[in-house]
């Protein structure tokens, strides 16, 4: 099992977790709702976890410039 951290935003892969042993408690998933984990948690097929975050990079531009967070989600 493989937990894979990217940004939600530009897709930058910012680290990857492996180990046989990782439980949600581990992972922090406990101190999300149900709504949080299905917005940010996918379950990959292969077993795999892909965790959508935000990177540093992305986490700054939104707060130097808060309209580009519209910008960055034209989907939402
Ligand atoms: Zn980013």
């Amino acid at each position: 099992m493989a937990v894979n951290y990217i940004c939600r935003h530009c897709k930058t892969s910012i680290g990857t977790l492996s180990g046989s042993d990782l439980t949600e408690q581990q992972l922090g998933f406990h101190f999300l709702t149900p709504e949080e984990r299905s917005d940010i948690i996918a379950y990959d097929p292969s077993g795999d976890v892909t965790v959508k975050v935000v990177c540093d990079y992305c986490r700054e531009a939104m707060e130097a410039n808060p309209e580009l967070h519209l910008v960055m989600n034209p989907l939402q």
